[in-house]
């Protein structure tokens, strides 16, 4: 969840995914990011795990009810602005949050959480329907990597720009009013294509690639801080434009990081 913090207008956003205790994703990428960007940030956990800059070691998931109370909590008394649902792990923590955003009239992210840079699977499979179905036709703005979005969209390879744009409509189908897809490397990095509900072409998104290892927490800073910017006001394309500007910096800032001994995270 975030709000913005102007002294005439609050806008708070709420980010709703799992904790990282190493603070590169989840969680904690979130609300750092919230809180650069300007907004103010709230918090529901769904899960917890234990992971670092080599993998995710264990994930503890909360009961569903007690993540939907979490929602209740804050919904039932402050204004939220927006909404960002990062990693919901099981099929009945979706359902409780999908009851409560059907009474959520403000902005909703979706980042599609399925794997991490890892490699670690953080949805359990049969969870993977019940994101497609049950909330994603509440994203404002969908924001899945190649991977996620092969996945949802039912197609086998996304390996072309084409291939890319093919599967962002399709996934637009599925309810979103935008979907922006990640490119990544070899042949899609830096290279993002959005797709807006009603337009007949995509919009491309290009910055140049840069290489480091530092690359935790780049999906979930992304979301946030296009959370950040649609809380404030922008256009989708405007939010979107100025959180890859985001993004792209915390990587180049980030790639000076000496943490840990696997893949450290972006700076935030
Ligand atoms: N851990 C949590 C709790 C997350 O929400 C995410 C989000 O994508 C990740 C890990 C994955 O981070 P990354 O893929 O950048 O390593």
């Amino acid at each position: 969840t975030c709000m913005t913090q102007d002294e005439e207008e609050n806008t708070g956003s709420d980010t709703l995914t799992g904790s990282d205790p190493s603070g590169g994703a989840g969680i904690q990428a979130d609300l750092k990011t919230f809180s650069a960007l300007g907004c103010y940030g709230m918090a529901v956990i769904s899960a917890l795990t234990a992971q670092n800059t080599q993998g995710v070691q264990d994930i503890h998931s909360l009961p569903s009810e007690f993540v939907a109370a979490q929602l209740k909590s804050i919904l039932d008394d402050i204004a939220v602005d927006a909404v960002k649902i990062g990693m919901l792990e099981r099929g009945e923590i979706i359902d409780q949050i999908a009851a409560h955003l059907t009474r959520f009239k403000g902005i909703i992210v979706v980042d599609p959480v399925m794997f991490a840079k890892s490699g670690d699977q953080l949805i359990k499979d049969d969870a993977i329907e019940d994101l497609k179905q049950k909330i994603l036709p509440f994203a404002t703005v969908l924001t899945p990597n190649i991977h996620e979005a092969s996945h949802l969209a039912g197609v086998e390879k996304i390996e072309t720009s084409e291939e890319m744009e093919v599967a962002a409509f399709k996934l637009v189908e599925l309810g979103p009013s935008a979907v922006i897809i990640k490119g990544s490397r070899p042949r899609l990095a830096g290279r993002d294509c959005l797709a807006i509900r009603g337009a007949s072409k995509a919009l491309w998104f290009e910055s140049e690639p840069i290489v480091t290892n530092n690359l935790h927490g780049t999906g979930c800073t992304f979301s946030a801080a296009i959370t950040c910017f649609l809380a404030r006001n922008k256009d989708i394309v405007t939010a979107i434009k100025n959180a890859k500007d985001y993004i792209s910096l915390a990587i180049s800032e980030g790639s000076k990081y000496q943490l840990g001994h696997g893949r450290g995270p972006v700076h935030h």
